[in-house]
């Protein structure tokens, strides 16, 4: 081997995985001493760019960064999708390691519920819990905030990196830190999407490539309404967005307008307020979400 390639395997650095969180904590303490921020990206697995975008950016901010790979059961209020949900570990501990990860944390369901999956502790999240993705999966949310917050307990970063394709999630992570004092900066990044428009999601691995052509309508009906915008009532750009996506066999739970920084659902819109676009929308039994956000200023506003 000539001794270039010798010296790059040397520098490289290897990602650590780690099954139990006595484990994460003791190494993160160790590291501690001479690393002053932690990222943590929290997944799902099955990861595609956008959960590597995450990743980016905290190798960006942070001196270490610590992913999560757990397929969090409580979360789902569909056992089908629970189920059902792609699992591709070993070429998501590849591409992590590729990445520049510095620890995987790829717990069991025991480690994460040592005391079991019913929920021990309500979360008061209060109005987000009842609209959109709260109304529509009943439990979900509280199911998030376990996880998230257990997590968080283990891991203890400075920084936590979430995306804004699941604008809802951002809005409760951010309640859940301010109900639970926990002292983590939310950095909220960019939906990365495919050439045709769909956001990436794990779930698109189980589409097939016509229901993937399909699927791309999900953002145009939210380019849609974004064009046709205007100040008034919204009710018929709401009503022609639910029928477009019925047509092209998008069966919609939503497609809604809210105030960006409150969620609250929206009917007359003043043409000042920042606002988000939101659907939800099953092709065949997969069901995926998207959103816009429409603001004057370029910051977001969770
Ligand atoms: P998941 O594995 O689906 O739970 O997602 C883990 C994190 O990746 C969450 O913070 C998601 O919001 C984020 N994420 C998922 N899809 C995308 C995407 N297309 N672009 C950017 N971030 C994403």
């Amino acid at each position: 081997m000539p001794s270039h390639q010798c010296f790059a395997l040397h520098i490289k650095r290897k990602m650590i995985i780690y099954k139990h969180a006595f484990d994460v904590i003791a190494y993160l303490k160790k590291v501690e001493q001479t690393n002053t921020s932690t990222g943590f990206v929290p997944t799902m697995g099955a990861l595609h760019k956008g959960h590597l975008s995450l990743l980016e950016k905290s190798k960006q901010v942070c001196d270490i960064t610590v992913c999560s790979i757990f397929i969090n059961p409580t979360q789902f209020n569909n056992t089908e999708d629970f189920k059902k949900y792609p699992v591709t570990l070993e070429q998501d501990i590849y591409t992590l390691e590729k990445n520049g990860c510095d620890m995987l944390f790829l717990p069991d369901v025991n480690e994460m519920y040592p005391q079991g999956t019913i929920a021990k502790k309500h979360f008061n999240l209060g109005y987000l819990e009842t609209v959109l993705e709260g109304k529509y999966r009943p439990g979900h949310f509280q199911g998030v905030c376990q996880v998230v917050n257990r997590l968080l307990t283990i891991v203890s970063p400075t920084h936590l990196f979430m995306g804004q394709k699941d604008y809802q999630q951002c809005m409760v992570i951010k309640k859940l830190l301010a109900l639970e004092n926990f002292n983590v900066q939310l950095i909220i990044c960019p939906t990365l999407r495919e050439e045709t428009g769909l956001a990436m999601s794990s779930r698109n691995l189980r589409l097939s490539d016509e229901q993937k052509k399909q699927a791309s309508d999900i953002y145009k009906s939210l380019l849609n309404i974004k064009e046709k915008l205007k100040p008034g009532t919204l009710h018929f750009l709401k009503k022609e967005a639910e029928k477009y996506l019925i047509n092209k066999n998008c069966i919609p739970d939503y497609i809604e307008i809210a105030e960006a920084n409150s969620l609250k659902i929206i009917n007359e819109w003043n043409g000042k307020d920042d606002l988000v676009i939101l659907a939800a929308a099953f092709i065949g039994d997969v069901r995926l979400i998207d959103n816009i956000l429409l603001k004057r200023q370029d910051s977001f506003y969770l």
